[in-house]
């Protein structure tokens, strides 16, 4: 095929070099290309654009443009509507074909939808590609007769010997068009209000990260995930949501790596790509009930303040919500609980937690949050919707002598050993000296109030 003479990559959620099908296609395709990225209005008016995502992606913007520089090239930054800015800077270099990323959202299938229409009406093709995003494309692999697994073994039975695309090497050279015209790259420094902590961005940041997990963190993770002090998980969430680490690389580099760990991961990258498949059959799970119930959610705002502030007076739950405000990240286990405390043990909607989480978490992610919300609540594609998670026994069991409450709670720095886990339990004058509030609500009243909501009896783990 004679190739054009120039081409778009547009990058969406595969902020990355290596291992990018998008960049590939259209380097393939053409003599030049545009590497584009849009700062999408549409996505600020949605409510996803947030200070510590809008960081971590400056700083992936900036890696990005300098890893197209070493190789000849530069990143061509727009801002605006992005199907006027994709179809304006193909326009403007004569492009016959724009190349991005399929995606899963509500949003991203109407983008895709759009972007088509308008590049059609101009004479040009819209080239979407799979598996830049997932590792195996939502719809590879269904259950008979359904548009989608609602189980994850099941699914993950199949995910296993589904066979994987191969991994792509990055380009030695991108040739950009000289008078492609860009924004200047955004830079972390130009976005206020982004919590302390949280993590640097960027591909470069990313590999090295894995890299320093492939070998013995990894091998330990079996055993050691849910160790709430130990944090002994990859945290390369925020480098899987904006595709600066590429799933499918994962998953063939930690099945080269092997062991009961790597497993243990790899099962964990499968769960992203189930709730991808769930999301991409069901976009309007984002905000509808995926397994409606009837609930009448109930809705206090000092509770729900409480619960968002850390102060609910369950030391294992505010310690989990204060990692989130400082670090815009929470380890898995922390995030069931909270999320447990506030849809079980208060009865509140699920929406509203999964907001507060998209508001901070650097990982935010539709199809993540949502559907691991949902999961949690009851209203998801968990096969035992009504259990409430306890406080108290998750502390016994993660955080048995309460480092990690110490850590983030530095009011209760002072209580040694699990005592920390159950501050009204002090003598008088101790409990009188520390600035923490009294628990919110009795832990068994909660559960019981949502499982008779839910017509049950039952308790909680
Ligand atoms: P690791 O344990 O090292 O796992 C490796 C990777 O597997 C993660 O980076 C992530 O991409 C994926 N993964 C792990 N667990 C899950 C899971 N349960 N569902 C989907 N993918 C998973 N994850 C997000 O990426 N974005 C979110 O917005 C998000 N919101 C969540 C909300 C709630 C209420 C809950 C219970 C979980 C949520 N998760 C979300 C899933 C999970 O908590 C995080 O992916 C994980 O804590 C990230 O830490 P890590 O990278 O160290 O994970």
């Amino acid at each position: 095929m004679t190739k054009a003479t120039a081409s778009v990559a547009l990058f969406t959620a595969d902020l990355r070099l290596h291992d990018n099908p998008v960049l590939r296609a259209a380097l393939d395709s053409a003599h030049e290309v545009v590497p584009l990225f849009v700062l999408d209005t549409g996505v600020h008016a949605a409510g996803y654009d947030v200070p510590n995502r809008r960081a971590f992606l400056a700083d992936c913007l900036r890696d990005l443009d300098a890893g197209l520089r070493e190789r000849g090239g530069r990143l061509i930054v727009r801002e605006g509507d992005v199907v006027r800015e994709v179809c304006a800077a193909a326009s403007e270099c004569g492009a016959r074909q724009v190349h991005m990323a399929g995606d899963v959202s509500l949003y991203a299938q109407r983008r895709e939808e759009r972007l088509r229409h308008a590049l059609e009406a101009d004479g040009r093709q819209l080239r979407v590609h799979d598996a830049v995003v997932t590792a195996l494309p939502p719809g590879e692999v269904t259950p008979a007769g359904g548009d989608h697994f609602a189980v994850f073994t099941p699914y993950f039975r199949r995910w296993t010997s589904a066979g994987l695309r191969g991994v792509i090497r990055a380009p030695r050279t991108v040739r950009v068009p000289e008078d492609a015209a860009s924004l200047p790259v955004p830079s972390r420094e130009d976005t206020p209000g982004v919590s302390p902590g949280v993590a640097a961005g960027g591909e470069s940041e990313g590999r090295a990260r894995f890299a320093a997990w492939n070998g013995r963190p990894m091998k330990d993770y079996a055993d050691r995930h849910d160790d709430l002090a130990a944090d002994a998980t990859s945290r390369l969430s925020p480098h899987l949501h904006f595709g600066t680490l590429s799933a499918v690389e994962l998953v063939h580099r930690a099945r080269r790596t092997g062991g009961d760990g790597a497993e243990a991961f790899v099962r964990q990258l499968a769960w992203r790509d189930f709730h991808h498949q769930v999301l991409a059959a069901r976009p309007r799970a984002s905000s509808g009930d995926y397994r409606p119930r009837g609930d009448r959610w109930r809705h206090d705002e000092d509770e729900i303040a409480a619960w968002r502030d850390g102060r609910t007076g369950y030391p294992l739950v505010d310690a989990a919500m204060r990692q989130l405000r400082h670090e815009g990240w929470m380890h898995n286990r922390a995030r069931l609980l909270t999320a447990s405390f506030l849809t079980k043990t208060l009865y509140v909607d699920w929406r509203v937690g999964a907001r507060h989480f998209l508001d901070l978490l650097v990982d935010g992610d539709v199809a993540n949050n949502q559907l691991n919300w949902q999961w949690v609540a009851g209203t998801g594609n968990d096969t035992r919707p009504n259990r409430v998670l306890n406080p108290l026994t998750q502390a016994r069991r993660f955080d048995p002598d309460g480092t990690y409450v110490r850590r983030w709670l530095p009011e209760l720095a002072e209580l040694r050993g699990p005592s920390v886990h159950q501050p009204w339990k002090l003598p008088g004058r101790e409990r009188a000296r520390l600035d923490y509030p009294e628990p919110l609500v009795e832990l068994s009243a909660g559960a019981d109030r949502f499982l008779r909501a839910r017509g049950l009896e039952g308790r909680s783990t």
